[in-house]
């Protein structure tokens, strides 16, 4: 796998995988990438990595890669490459006619969360400065965006509390809907680390994931709830934390709304809430619950991890919230060991969503309806901005199926692949007269597009990516772009296009202009990051060195904010057609919907995605390992292999999405997070049947 030879170059930079964001030197010969090796002056990973970021950047020369510009006028015709100009030009006239056509509003973006700080920056910034209105999204929208909603309304930020140094402090871990090991293995061996030196582990998830028993691992409680019943069970931790007299109510009186909490206290404490009418909901043994409660209140420092088995549900932001509450209540929050951290998927979510990718926030979760913020951004930027939110991504597809919406430029993100229920994602897109995708690889969502921009690998570019634990660190150039262009070119030729001009000599002056727009970036600049290695966010006069650990003396809103989190059951309900319940993860060496991984060797440790069942639910259906098995849902079907195993209690059936083949979100349901519109991909009532039709 690894060429040998010694590299005339080695590169410092980021791998561009999942949200730990590990440093490494990538060693070239010429222009040629000859291997990756993790840096051990990384402050995310320490000198560690894991099999995504060492071995799978091969995608980066696929053979299959799009390295020219290519347009149609109908997505019947076959593709016709061209010159940037002709592409550039034929895309902005394009979208020109629909705003003159269908109005300012007909067109948007989604910016990707695979780019660099910078390069959503400036699709941003097109968008709301050259497209004239707010309809920008990202893909945090299907996977983060209850985080964001959930701990800014608690603690007043969009963003995990801690470092991931803290969890070497941690006294208990209680790790919900998250499996470190397989989708953030560096972060997961951190955890394992501190575990076998004696921490205790509580794990909240419907399935048995290593961590819950492994070589000198073995978790204190597995609370195998039923897909869909997170918040029925966080609300009886807290019941037992408040009836038990566990609260600490000195910490709450001096750093809470001591209002909220009482009202938080007498709901919690309702039968309703109780361990004994959560195991009706839940399936989780009342006295498991009452046990891992009094551990999590009483056990030292508490730390809460999580996972998008607790943000992509229909009460996914209450369900970030209820975390909170219990944080709040137990004083584990604002100091080393503590905390609530989400455990980020792609390595910018957390940057692409504190660039301002929400149709409603400017850079740093600043309002677009604030005045003086939007004032702050006119006067630089030199036009006149909406005050209204834009379209988020569902919103938009509705509009394109209802025929308003009309034109959509998507950045580095696979819509019809890995957005819920696809054939209204594909309906929407039909539906448009002009879809502009930029990508590295002709992916699902190119086949409904206009314009395709090829786009630039993470080895190609200058910039910066933001990870889990807010850390923001160099993303340097390697190689020269395949295309000719980075990302961040191509957005600000389109711009021009368009008749917006952006200019920059280097994407430092990107950062430059981000740090005088966003507060929590003030102090952040190439030459600080070069000084420092990394900085977590805020960096600015009140934080120069950056800021680990947020909200020690005060949370950023001021005093936490407890809220009422009421459990309401999912409207995907199981019956006699759809008796299981699906839920889906990933696996260690595939990433995502797989079009980077899948074209690089990690393909020889996963070559497809299986359908776990239970041995019981198996036998019930005549199902025998590694049979053809069709997975039906009230949305549609799709057909894996099954693999039978006693991780998945009976009941629930569980699958990774890493391969088109399987294409498991034409199943999923419309149903989504009442914020966010986050999707509820963990939930899908479902049928399991023998089959020979691939
Ligand atoms: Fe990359 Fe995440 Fe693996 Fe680190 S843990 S090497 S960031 S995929």
């Amino acid at each position: 796998v690894i060429e040998t030879g010694t590299p005339a170059k080695s590169t410092l930079t980021t791998c561009a995988y999942c949200g730990v964001g590990c440093s490494f030197r990538a060693e070239t010969q010429g222009d040629k990438v000859v291997r990756m090796v993790p840096a051990k002056s990384g402050k995310a990973n320490d000198g560690h990595s894991c099999v995504k970021g060492r071995f799978a950047w091969g995608y980066v020369t696929a053979k299959d890669r799009i390295t020219k510009p290519m347009i149609r006028a109908k997505i019947t015709d076959p593709w016709r490459e061209v010159s940037w100009d002709e592409a550039f030009n034929y895309a902005a006239s394009e979208f020109k006619r629909l705003q003159a056509t269908y109005g300012r509003d007909s067109i948007g973006g989604i910016t990707s969360s695979r780019c660099t700080n910078e390069e959503t920056f400036l699709m941003q910034k097109l968008i709301r400065a050259g497209f004239g209105n707010n309809n920008v999204d990202t893909c945090a929208r299907v996977c983060h965006s209850p985080t964001g909603y959930g701990l800014k309304t608690t603690f007043g930020t969009s963003a995990g509390t801690q470092d991931f140094r803290s969890v070497e402090k941690a006294d208990v871990v209680l790790l919900i809907g998250a499996n470190p090991t397989d989708a953030h293995p560096v972060f997961g061996s951190r955890l394992k680390k501190r575990l076998r030196a004696g921490a205790r582990l509580i794990v909240a998830d419907p399935r048995r994931i290593d961590l819950v028993r492994t070589p000198h691992i073995e978790a204190a409680y597995h609370l195998p709830l039923k897909p869909g019943t997170n918040v029925a069970l966080l609300n009886a931790l807290a019941h037992v934390i408040v009836t038990e007299g566990l609260a600490k109510e000195d910490y709450v009186r001096e750093r809470c709304e001591w209002q909220d909490f009482e009202i938080w206290a007498r709901f919690v404490a309702q039968d309703i809430n109780s361990p004994e009418a959560s195991e009706k909901m839940t399936g989780v043994p009342a006295s498991d619950v009452r046990e891992a409660a009094r551990l999590y209140a009483t056990g030292g420092n508490g730390a809460i991890y999580y996972g998008l088995g607790v943000t992509e549900h229909s009460q996914g932001s209450t369900t970030v919230m209820a975390m909170a509450n219990l944080a709040m209540a137990t004083g584990n929050i604002g100091r080393d060991g503590a905390g609530v951290n989400p455990l980020r998927g792609q390595n910018n979510v957390q940057g692409s969503c504190d660039m301002g990718s929400f149709p409603h926030e400017f850079s740093g979760y600043r309002h677009v309806s604030d005045d003086a913020t939007r004032e702050m951004f006119e006067h630089l930027w030199g036009v006149e901005l909406s005050a209204e939110p834009g379209l988020r991504i569902p919103n938009m597809l509705d509009e394109a199926v209802g025929g308003r919406f009309k034109g959509l430029y998507i950045q580095g993100e696979d819509i019809a692949q890995s957005d819920p229920n696809t054939k209204h994602v594909t309906n929407g897109l039909r539906n448009m007269e002009c879809v502009i995708i930029q990508d590295l690889f002709l992916n699902e969502t190119a086949k409904y597009a206009h314009v395709f921009f090829p786009g630039s690998s993470f080895l190609e570019k200058d910039g910066t990516f933001t990870n889990a634990e807010r850390r923001i660190s160099r993303v340097r150039k390697v190689t020269p772009s395949l295309s000719g262009l980075t990302d961040g070119d191509i957005t600000i030729r389109f711009a021009k296009a368009l008749g917006y001009e952006m200019t920059y000599d280097h994407p430092s002056q990107i950062m430059d202009e981000i740090a005088a727009l966003t507060p929590t970036f003030a102090g952040v600049s190439y030459a600080r990051l070069d000084e420092l290695g990394s900085v977590q966010w805020p960096c600015n006069e009140a934080a120069p060195e950056g800021t680990p650990i947020m909200h020690i003396d005060r949370f950023v809103r001021g005093k936490g904010k407890f809220m009422v989190t009421e459990y309401i059951p999912t409207d995907e309900k199981t019956g006699p057609r759809f008796p299981l319940l699906l839920t889906t993860g990933r696996i260690l060496s595939q990433y995502n919907v797989g079009v980077q991984t899948s074209r690089s060797h990690n393909n020889v440790w996963h070559s497809e995605d299986r359908l776990e069942i239970h041995p019981f639910d198996a036998e019930e259906r005549g199902i025998r390992d590694g049979d053809l098995v069709a997975l039906q849902s009230r949305s549609g079907d799709v057909s894996l292999r099954a693999l039978i195993t006693e991780r998945v209690q009976p009941g629930v059936v569980y699958t990774t999405f890493h391969h088109a083949k399987s294409g498991v979100n034409v199943i999923t349901t419309d149903y989504s997070d009442w914020a966010t519109n986050c999707p509820e991909y963990k939930v899908t009532a479902v049928q399991v049947q023998r089959t020979n039709r691939y």
